[in-house]
């Protein structure tokens, strides 16, 4: 075994690798540019070395720099996590030339997956089941054209050296591929400098079900069974689950075996992932292999009690796999969702910004969180806006899920817009609860999953919202306490928590505001106000309510009905979990409609690096409430920024095509009276 390692990656998975390392008496050695000089994995490792700027292309895939820096501390081997180098077979092939141990396949291996079509055609030789399609060397569009005309609509086209849903098109009629297949070569040439292409039998409802290989270097192959990804956006994984639901043995056999096959096709050594979609019929199909090890290994980890990097390291160093096919086996079921700094509501747009809150669920037997980040650090621009990966396991998947869903609930995330209400919303989804799982699900749920809205019924107004009133009122009591306690004048009213007048009871109004939606609520505060009980209005609804917030749990009693909800605040945005869904809102102020400064502020902030596109609106003219005012380009998604109330643009600080830095105000606004 070895006795040092380096770890050319960053974030959760260099953090997870040095975690397993430790455990194994081996010394680790990790890599940081300079956007990562106080990060996590550079802190966790025995030694840390600078490798250069923040973009990646200037670090973490400056690979000369990281054979050196193993070479400087004299770590015998490198681990590249996932992304970055972990499918480069120019550097693997330099650790052999620097006798530096790669962890992870031979060259022969990465170059053999490199490329999907040459990939399909070894597969096809190894007898492993290929997805109806046309994968050949001529490129000419007519030849292309004739093979999906052959095959029949709908066809999916696939940048040959694609990744991450790169530089596919969905092809709906003969009539659309002309124009489909130039959009994809665009977009594979844009991503992968290379705009070779296939097309596929598009199937309609398949899941997504991945193989976990594993072989060593003296012929030994097992598989440790499956995982189910298709819980997907943008064809990216969102959730993934071990085992996949609805499984059968004779189908779990003759996947493993088939996915077996496919990394002996290629003398495969270490870990790997083939990836198949099972058809609603239970037929299925490679679509492509892994090389490395996947963000979503923990899944497998969960089941079969495995440490998948400590197999890693055993093999890279010439051991022979810990075990046999017939030592494995499943035990229970266990569930990974990303937590992602994004915004679901805004196409999945990634966000930057400093974490300035973050509470993570307790971790135990049951709840693991695997994440590279602490309050205070920074999402940058310039890596993956993944937060981390939660990971809920117990008996059986019912179990696992409420893990999951309780676990969700008690994740708060403050400074940025994150994806963890859209994934408690899918996590209380009926279909997903059944299990009712395929690559489509999300745009099919989509009016569910999106749901961030009491809606127009009945019983959300005479519940949610009031428990949302109930939440700010008292959040608000409980900072003004504090306030009071810190300040000589204990009595003053600018300490009280409601609107103050003289000689009249307190009361105030509240606008809530969600999405494009807003509501007013009137509190008044009842006689005894020991019970922080008030009389609600909304609209005609008149009703009397108490609640009690301990920590992150609300209890209310609204007419005489007892609810609770589990709530989290993260700046101006309030959430109350509830049993079947996230409620996020925020709080306007009562006397103008307008935002608090501070989100106002936010509002015209550019939500990350990018350019300039468009000024819609004319400075000095009249705007309503919902109009685009500006449009810029980030991360290659067009993003607009609209009026929150009516009003007008004063100055705009950026013309088109100039670029901004991610929080650069970009114009001013003034809402009118
Ligand atoms: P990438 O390497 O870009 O991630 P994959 O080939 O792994 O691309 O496919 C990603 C996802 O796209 C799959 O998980 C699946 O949801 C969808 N997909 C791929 N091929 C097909 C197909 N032939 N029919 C239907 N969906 C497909």
């Amino acid at each position: 075994m070895f006795s040092k390692i380096l770890i050319a990656n960053r974030g959760e998975i260099s953090c997870r690798i040095i975690r397993t390392a430790k455990q194994l008496g081996i010394r680790t050695v990790a890599v940081y540019s300079d956007a990562d000089s106080h990060a996590l994995h550079a802190t966790l490792a025995d030694e840390a070395i600078h490798i250069g700027a923040s973009p990646a292309a200037d670090s973490y895939l400056q690979y000369e720099r990281i054979i050196e820096a193993a070479k400087k501390t004299g770590a015998q081997a490198i681990h590249p996590g996932y992304g970055f180098l972990s499918e480069n077979a120019s550097f693997r092939r330099r650790c052999d030339e620097a006798d530096i141990v790669f962890i992870g396949p031979p060259v022969g291996a990465i170059e053999a997956m490199g490329s999907k079509s040459a990939a399909k055609t070894i597969m096809e030789k190894a007898g492993v089941p290929l997805v109806p399609g046309y994968h050949g060397d001529d490129q000419d569009e007519a030849i292309l054209k004739a093979a999906a005309d052959k095959m029949g609509y709908p066809v999916l086209l696939k940048a040959a050296a694609g990744g991450g849903g790169k530089g596919m098109r969905q092809v709906w009629a003969e009539s659309e591929f002309s124009a489909a297949l130039a959009a994809a070569k665009r977009e594979s040439m844009k991503s992968f400098s290379d705009d070779k292409m296939l097309v596929e039998k598009y199937l309609t409802g398949p899941r997504h079900v991945e193989i976990q290989v594993f072989c060593d270097g003296h012929g030994n192959a097992v598989h440790l069974f499956e995982r189910d990804c298709s819980i997907q956006r943008r064809h990216q994984k969102v959730i993934e689950e071990a085992p996949a639901p609805g499984m059968t043995e004779d189908l779990r056999k003759a996947m493993g075996d088939a996915a077996i096959r496919a990394a002996q096709a290629i003398d495969y050594v270490g870990a790997g992932t083939v990836e198949f979609l099972l058809d609603t019929d239970g037929s299925f199909y490679f679509m492509e292999m892994n090389t490395r090890l996947q963000v979503e290994h923990p899944v497998t980890e969960m089941i079969s009690g495995q440490d998948l990097v400590e197999w890693q390291l055993r093999v890279a160093s010439g051991e022979t796999l810990p075990c046999e096919q017939s030592d494995l086996s499943i035990r229970g079921h266990a569930f990974e969702a990303r937590i992602y700094a994004e915004d679901p509501a805004n196409d999945f747009l990634p966000q930057t910004g400093t974490l300035n809150f973050l509470k993570e669920p307790g971790q135990d037997d049951h709840v693991r969180i695997d994440t590279g980040v602490i309050e205070g650090d920074t999402i940058s621009v310039y890596y993956d806006p993944m937060i981390s990966k939660l990971i809920c396991w117990d008996e059986n998947r019912d179990r696992a899920l409420k893990r999951l869903q309780n676990a969700l609930a008690a994740y708060s995330v403050g400074g940025l817009a994150t994806n963890i209400d859209f994934l408690y919303n899918i996590s209380h989804c009926a279909a997903f609860e059944r299990a009712e799982l395929d690559t489509g699900f999300i745009e099919k749920h989509s009016d569910e999953l999106f749901r961030n809205s009491p809606g127009q019924r009945a019983e959300d107004l005479q519940s949610v919202i009031p428990m949302a009133a109930l939440y700010v009122l008292l959040d608000q009591a409980q900072t003004s306490n504090t306030r009071r306690q810190h300040s000589k004048e204990a009595d003053s009213p600018w300490n009280s928590a409601f609107g103050w007048r003289a000689n009249s009871p307190a009361h105030c109004v509240l606008k809530l505001r969600w999405q494009d939606q807003e509501v007013t609520v009137a509190a008044e505060p009842l006689a005894d106000a020991k019970t922080q009980g008030f009389r609600l209005t909304i609209d005609d609804l008149s009703m009397e309510a108490s609640a009690t917030l301990e920590e992150r749990s609300l209890t209310a009693v609204i007419n005489g009905h007892r609810l609770s909800a589990s709530v989290g605040k993260h700046g101006d945005e309030y959430s109350l979990y509830l049993p079947d869904r996230a409620f996020s809102f925020s709080r306007l102020k009562a006397d103008t409609g307008e935002f608090d400064s501070a989100q106002s502020a936010d509002h015209f902030a550019a939500p990350m690096n990018g350019t300039i596109v468009a000024q819609i609106a004319t400075a000095g003219s009249d705007v309503k409430k919902g109009d685009v005012l500006l449009i810029m380009e980030a991360m290659k998604m067009e993003h607009s920024i609209t009026a929150p109330s009516d009003g007008k643009v004063v100055n705009f600080f950026f013309d088109a095509g100039e670029l901004v830095d991610g929080g650069a105000q970009l114009l001013e606004f003034e809402a009118s009276e």
